[in-house]
């Protein structure tokens, strides 16, 4: 038997019924869903893309101009992944059977981010040349710098800790990733890398004025690194398409 409550807001009702009746309500339940903001019933153009949320309600609240995209397969029989896509190339995901919130919108996944524009993700990478120790690579540990939307050349960087018996080991690497192509670390002890590197700070040291770097029009104190991957990504994607041309 099963303790079912028809509406929240009066859970003290709670009414004990078989488990026959029980499966036969749920059919009913999932027949008759509404999205919660707007009451519709869930139609194939405006599926269910969230829990209780209706994919126009969604993209309402999110506000990002987000497209969807596509759907991902997922291991649950009755839940879906949603992809959406952004004006900068990032994907969003939702899932028809999670919550979002108003004060917590859907995250991009660059990991998703990557796979839909074809760059490779690297899944494993070896921690000790000499010992051959090799770590996996969670996927939602990854940065990316450039633009993946438009250029054939991105860096994308990995950051975790890693081992339990090694705890405070920081694995924190960067990668050159080329669409539909290699992978190559960004290991300054190569001449390739490290003329981009050199190519990079040169070009960061001419946006100088008055003692501030300039990027997309914005003056900065300080140069991160990040600034220098994102021109990195630059310069090895003209390389790139200068070498296919
Ligand atoms: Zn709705």
């Amino acid at each position: 038997m099963k303790t079912v409550y028809f509406d929240r807001n009066y859970s003290y009702n709670a009414i004990t019924i078989s488990d026959e009746a029980y499966e036969r309500l749920l059919v009913l339940a999932m027949q008759y869903r509404v999205c919660q903001k707007c009451s519709q019933l869930y139609i194939d153009d405006n599926p269910q893309v969230a829990r209780n949320l209706c994919l126009h309600c969604f993209l309402a609240k999110e506000n990002k101009r987000l497209t969807l995209v596509g759907t991902l397969p997922t291991d649950e029989t009755d839940a879906v992944t949603y992809q959406f896509l952004d004006q900068k190339g990032y994907i969003y995901l939702s899932r028809s059977n999670s919550d979002t919130y108003a004060h917590s919108p859907v995250e991009h996944s660059i990991f998703d981010t990557l796979q839909y524009w074809h760059f490779p993700v690297p899944e494993t990478y070896e921690v000790n040349k000499e010992t051959k120790e090799t770590v996996e690579l969670a996927s939602h540990n990854w940065y990316v710098y450039g633009d993946v939307q438009n250029k054939p050349v991105v860096v994308i960087e990995y950051r975790e800790r890693y081992g339990i018996e090694r705890y405070g080991n920081y694995l924190q690497r960067q990668f050159l990733a080329y669409k539909n192509g290699k992978i190559v670390e960004l290991n300054r002890h190569k001449k390739a890398i490290r003329e981009m590197y050199t190519e990079a700070k040169r070009r960061a040291e001419a946006t100088k004025k008055g003692g501030y770097y300039h990027f997309d029009g914005h003056p900065y104190y300080q140069l991160f690194d990040a600034d220098l991957y994102r021109i990195i990504a630059d310069i090895a994607s003209e390389e790139q398409t200068r070498d296919h041309v």
